[in-house]
């Protein structure tokens, strides 16, 4: 026999009797983006590397160690599969202009690549729903982000997800603690592992994320960015924290909230949840008031966040959220050559009348073909025999509530099923 071909590992296939979940998740991400007032944006998956690079970061661990980097044979240039999507949203803002005129409201979500070891919640191929809102200053904006958050978690079913904000204050109070960060960490050259020693100078603050037990110790005797934090950093923060206080959004103020990405400043928050295990952040963002210019577009504050599809989906199972599976509401049955033709007449003129109709194919007995009906979940079998079709009349027969079968032309049995 021909060798089976397996699909790419952590890449996978969302069949049918899950894909009706992502669905549901599909359509309520919709309406909630519409309630907000944010516009979809769709980018292509594949861009230049350098603006990965560029933008999140060449020391972080998806720039170092996670994009799905190639070169394009016909004509060498080196390409990356998005491993997030602010990078590409920002570089599609700024070539198309449209901060011209007017801040913008934007969101976007689809497929994201990042060559990480695959497990529980974390795929080669995973998919994010991401919100921006470029050209506003905040701090309302950041707090209308976090507010939409929370109401979202509402009408997706999930509970007891906790929220973590920090703020990581202005490009130069960052610059201004990196510098004490080196100077703190130098003294400690000897006990810093590999990772931290490599970081030291190109990106300390990398090192305080560090997932390394050993480094704890160290790690928290570092200096605190709050201590180095700027007057304006300060109110922006205290500013958020009150509209979420006025909105009765409760958090934790986390000050040691790094993010895997270089471009945040100011405002960060994470969304996490204790029910996924390690894997428990479901959603992530803050804000990039200095991307927009490092990739060459004209200065312009902005805020963000991305949220994962397949841990949100995990989430809401795991606290009972029901989700019904799409089911026809007719499934028609035939036998006879009259009754095939009668048949086909039935399914269109349902259709015509907004119900979903399946009809049967293939052929067999009414046994084999009820059988089908029942499995398809529909609610009504439409029967047609050649007699039935004679008088153009179907047979309806419930098959989940325990009424009678009856008789009756078109225009009735529809009736009868919107009932
Ligand atoms: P983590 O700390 O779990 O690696 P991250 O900080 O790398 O997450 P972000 O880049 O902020 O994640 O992406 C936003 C969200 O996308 C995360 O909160 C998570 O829900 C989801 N996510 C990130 N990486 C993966 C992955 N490999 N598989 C599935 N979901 C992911
Ligand atoms: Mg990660």
């Amino acid at each position: 026999m021909t060798k089976k071909i397996q699909a790419v590992r952590g890449m996978n296939d969302i069949l049918p009797d899950e894909s009706f979940r992502w669905e549901f998740f599909e359509q309520t991400i919709q309406e909630w983006l519409a309630a907000y007032g944010y516009r979809n944006i769709r980018m292509p998956i594949v861009e230049q590397t350098d603006l990965f690079v560029r933008s999140i970061g060449s020391v972080t661990d998806i720039v170092e160690k996670e994009m799905y980097t190639f070169v394009d044979h016909l004509n060498g240039e080196s390409l990356t599969l998005r491993p997030e999507g602010t990078a590409s949203c920002v570089r599609a803002v700024i070539a198309n202009n449209l901060l011209y005129a007017s801040p913008q409201r934007l969101s976007y979500s689809g497929p994201m690549f990042r060559h990480e070891r695959p497990q529980k919640g974390r795929y080669r191929q995973f998919h994010q729903v991401g919100v921006e809102a470029l050209g506003y200053t905040g701090p309302d904006i950041d707090a209308e982000h976090i507010v939409m958050c929370a109401r979202l978690w509402e009408q997706l079913g999930i509970s007891g997800v906790r929220l973590e904000i920090g703020t990581l204050g202005s490009v130069e109070s960052r610059a201004l603690h990196r510098e004490r960060l080196i100077k703190y960490y130098e003294g400690y050259i000897d006990v810093l592992d590999e990772d931290a020693r490599r970081r030291l100078h190109s990106n300390p603050l990398r090192i305080l994320d560090s997932k390394n037990p050993g480094m704890r110790e160290i790690n928290n005797g570092a200096p605190k960015l709050i201590d180095d934090l700027d007057e304006t950093s300060r109110e922006h923060f205290e500013a958020l924290q009150q509209i979420l206080r006025n909105q009765g959004v409760d958090f934790e103020i986390n000050l040691q909230l790094v993010r895997g990405l270089d471009y945040y400043n100011c405002t960060v928050f994470e969304w996490i949840t204790d029910r996924l295990g390690a894997q428990g952040t479901i959603c992530a963002g803050g804000r990039y008031d200095g991307l927009i210019s490092q990739i060459g577009g004209k200065p312009a504050p902005a805020c963000g966040f991305a949220m994962g599809v397949e841990r949100l989906l995990t989430l809401m199972a795991e606290c009972g959220k029901e989700i019904a599976p799409p089911a026809p509401d007719a499934y028609v049955v035939h036998q006879g050559g009259d009754a095939f033709v009668f048949a086909w007449k039935t399914v269109e003129y349902l259709r015509d009348h907004g119900l979903k109709s399946i009809l049967h194919c293939g052929g067999g007995s009414f046994k084999s073909q009820m059988k089908k009906a029942d499995a398809s979940g529909a609610r009504f079998a439409l029967i047609i025999g050649d007699d039935e079709a004679a008088v153009e009349e179907v047979s309806l027969k419930p098959l989940r509530e325990a009424t009678n079968q009856v008789r009756a032309g078109l225009s009735t049995v529809v009736d009868l099923i919107k009932i």
